[in-house]
Order: C-alpha cells, then structure tokens, then sequence
C-alpha cells in the first residue's frame, strides 16, 4: 500500500506517474475466473497464531531474503522535520519554485534506512507514506505532484514483528524500489505485482507461513471483487461517484488485477528450473534499475489480462 493522504485517482496518479489511466470495470470473464478461485479447495486459519520473532531477526531475515535476489538502488528520503525547515525557511511564490526547492532538499538514503513505525494493528499489511506538500487549489495541486520527487517518510508495519510481517516489510522495499522511479510501472493496475510476489515468496521461503498468507491474498481478492461489485451495481442508481468512492473503486480493480498478476508470476518461478527462476530475477532487477518497463516484463512472460484468468495457477499454489 502507499500514502495515506491521497483519497483521489487522479492526483495518485499524477503523483506516481500512471499513464493513459482508463477505470477498469468488471466484466463477466472476470467475475466468473474469480468464482472458480472460490470453489477450489481453501484451507481456513481461525484463530491460529503466528509466533512472533525477535525485530533483529526480523531484520536480518529480510535483508538475507533479497541478498541473492535483487541489489537495491537508494531512495528519496524527506522527514517532517526536513518539509517544515523548507517551508519555514522559503518565501514560496509560485509551483514552480516549490517544485524547485521541494526536489532539491531531498535525502538520498538505502531503503533500509527509510524510518519504520511498528504500530499497524492488522497483523498483515504495511503502509508506505510518501512525504507530500498539500495544496488546497486541486488543479494546482495535481500540477505539483507531477513535478515532485518521490520522497518517502515512513513504513508502518504490524506490531507484531513475525515471520508474516517479513513479508509485509519485503512488500513495503519493492515499493520504494518501484515509485521512486515515475513511469516505470506504468499502469496502475501492475503497480503490487512485484510486492505480492516478492510478499509471498518470503513467505514461501519461510515455509510455515507460506499457506496463510498465500489463503490472505486469495481473501483480500475475494472483498476487492465483492467491494467492486458492489459498487458497479451501485452506480446504476446514481449520476456521479465521489472521489474517494472512485478512488477506492480503482484501488480494488489494482489489487484485483496485481494479484492475479503476482500468482500467474509466483507459479512460473516456484515451478520453473533454477535458471528459469534467475531470469525472471534478472529480469526484475532491469525493471527496477530503470532498464525495462513493467509492462515489457509482464509481456515477456505472458502474465496478461487472459493468462490470469486460469484458476489452476490459484490451484497449483494452493498444493505447492
Ligand atoms: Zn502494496
């Protein structure tokens, strides 16, 4: 997940760089591949209880996961501290110079450096916020958030440091890695690809939790399209949607879409050779080194709006 200051479309994509956005609506092709991803046969985790481990070995768990995957390039860093001394200390009289000053004053750190807050109460997700000047003129401000740097503030992680929020942390490094560079990903619906997959083959790779939060995933699909649904019926009855119900609309057909993505991914490499498993790394590192697009990646290994629509890539993860 990213900033939590954005309730609108357009001004995340302006900020992240999504181009040529279109609303994706459900359709019945779709809604039917999610109904046999419902029928297969899903364990259920009630009340179980993950144990939880010491925040060095969380650490070291995470950085020695990615050591033989991927080497990761700095990141842009602001505080709050650093956005207040710029605006204290700056007569601002137009974008542009903020634009200006705001790109300049900007830390560029490792992405393990990026502050974490352990204080998400949901044992599952983590949070990314992204430093950001609000401005009250709404065309203004989409203006402004076309011409910032990415700076990050803070991750909010669970509590609870466990070998799940390993995952959620490894999910959290891939979006830095990713919205630092705009353009990049250019859709926002391939923009969790990369989190989920890297998220549940952390899990993978500490086995005990690889089925619950693999069954996670496969529920948090489950309410994306149900929320999507709902809303599409909904919109029967009304003439406009508000911002923020179009807002959080998109943000289901994204994790929707990543997903699907992520399993049609996750199944190739966790059944692929060795070699096949280190092209689609190398393949990654490119994308997040600038050298390729997300979209060339995903094309390159087919993972598109008709592949992910087999329910026996779910099936097969399901029996790994
Ligand atoms: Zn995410």
């Amino acid at each position: 997940m990213e900033s939590e200051k954005i309730r609108d479309i357009n001004d995340y994509n302006a900020l992240y760089g999504y181009k040529d956005f279109k609303v994706y609506q459900l359709d019945d092709e779709m809604l039917s591949a999610v109904h046999d991803i419902y029928d297969l046969d899903i364990p259920e985790f009630n009340g179980i209880t993950i144990p939880y481990i010491r925040k060095r070995a969380f650490f070291k768990k995470t950085i020695n996961f990615f050591a033989s995957k991927l080497s990761f390039h700095d990141v842009g860093f602001m505080s709050d501290k650093m956005l207040k001394r710029l605006i204290n200390k700056n007569e601002i009289s137009s974008i542009d110079q903020l634009v200006e000053l705001y790109n300049s004053s900007g830390a560029m750190v490792s992405p393990y450096k990026i502050p974490i807050e352990f204080t998400r109460t949901k044992a599952f997700s983590g949070t990314l916020e992204t430093q950001l000047v609000l401005l009250d003129d709404h065309e203004q401000f989409i203006e402004l958030l076309s011409k910032l740097n990415i700076y990050f503030n803070e991750i909010f992680l669970p509590k609870k440091t466990t070998n799940v929020s390993v995952g959620c942390y490894a999910h959290e490094l891939i979006h830095l890695q990713l919205l630092s560079q705009k353009g990049i990903v250019e859709s926002l619906y391939d923009s969790e690809v990369f989190s989920i997959f890297f998220e549940l083959l952390c899990a993978y790779e500490n086995h005990d939790v690889y089925l619950y939060v693999l069954v996670l995933r496969i529920n948090m699909l489950f309410s994306s399209i149900n929320n999507m649904f709902l809303y599409q019926t909904d919109q029967k009855d009304k003439i406009e949607a508000s911002r923020y119900e179009l807002y959080e609309f998109c943000m289901s057909g994204k994790y929707l879409l990543s997903t699907l993505k992520a399993f049609s991914l996750l199944d190739k490499y966790l059944n692929g050779s060795y070699s096949t498993k280190r092209s689609i790394l190398l393949r990654m590192q490119s994308v997040i080194d600038g050298e390729q697009k997300m979209s060339e990646f995903l094309e390159h290994y087919d993972v598109g709006y008709e592949t992910i629509k087999d329910s026996s890539i779910t099936d097969r993860l399901l029996r790994l």
